[in-house]
């Protein structure tokens, strides 16, 4: 509680959220209701405006845009959805009976199917509720998360968890985890095989704790997940539909450490992600 007036003070959102809550309802998004409309498939790998989808009857695939919400402010132009690669995902297929234990078994204590191995201390598997129904998916681990073996527990951790806490849930509430499970060196981003090689258990994570909402944080995770190479601010803020979970990415905590006049706009996304998830911030 402590932390959400914390962290919306430091948005500047005490007004905001004041507002809101007069306008609750007003600001709903897609999906948030029980009779969501029903999500139509596109093509495997490629995202599919949902009329088109519609009147096409296409098949279900692993990313396509959500329906839009009819009351939340409509962007004011039409814009592009994010290209996805061509390229067929290895995770299509859901494995019957995975779990977040089973998964940390096949990866290894001492994975080295990529190079990152070489730098790591410790692997950073994914922490959190395994039947979480929200998902934070960042980049990878950095410094504090390779000596602690816990995903975001360095000053970006710190913000995330104000951030969830401003959300109304404890950090134990969701789960946490990345794209590589490996420190990449220097704090680079992880490259193309890396991920390549990496990512597919972050598909099983996802798949079998089947979160209501999955949340990517930053361009990496964004980029991955959506198979696109288009910018964050692109899809920023928009909703998708990944296998059967809600879809949204925000700017990653440790770009608003360096850039907090992004605040309000991730406080705006997380907004949305509690709407579809029912939630509310505590009060004092
Ligand atoms: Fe294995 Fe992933 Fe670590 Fe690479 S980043 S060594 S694939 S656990």
């Amino acid at each position: 509680m402590e932390a959400w007036f914390r962290y919306s003070d430091e948005l500047g959102l005490g007004p905001y959220y004041r507002d809101r809550a007069s306008t609750q309802g007003a600001y709903r998004a897609p999906g948030a209701s029980s009779d969501a409309q029903p999500v139509i498939a596109g093509p495997a790998s490629q995202p599919v405006p949902l009329a088109m989808a519609a009147s096409a009857g296409t098949r279900r695939g692993p990313l396509l845009p959500a329906p839009r919400e009819t009351t939340a402010p409509k962007p004011s132009a039409a814009k592009p959805l994010p290209q996805v690669s061509s390229a067929a995902s290895l995770f299509d297929e859901r494995i019957e009976g995975d779990t977040l234990d089973l998964i940390r078994e096949a990866i290894g204590a001492n994975c080295t199917r990529c190079k990152l191995h070489k730098g790591r201390t410790k692997l950073v598997y994914g922490v959190g509720n395994p039947k979480a129904e929200l998902v934070f998916v960042g980049e990878g681990p950095g410094r504090d998360e390779d000596m602690q073996g816990e995903p975001f527990v360095g000053r970006a951790g710190k913000l995330l968890t104000q951030m969830i806490e401003a959300m109304g849930l404890r950090r134990e509430d969701v789960y946490i985890c990345n794209v590589v499970k490996c420190r990449p060196p220097e704090n680079r981003l992880p490259e193309k095989d890396e991920i390549a090689t990496c990512s597919p258990f972050l598909m099983r994570q996802l798949a079998a704790i089947s979160p209501k909402v999955i949340c990517a944080l930053g361009s990496c995770a964004s980029q991955t997940l959506l198979q696109t190479t288009e910018g964050i601010s692109r899809f920023r803020g928009e909703w998708f539909d990944f296998r059967g979970s809600k879809f949204i990415a925000t700017y990653h905590p440790a770009y608003l450490l360096r850039n907090p006049g992004a605040k309000g706009e991730v406080w705006k996304d997380l907004q949305k992600v509690m709407a579809v998830l029912g939630l509310k911030p505590k009060r004092k």
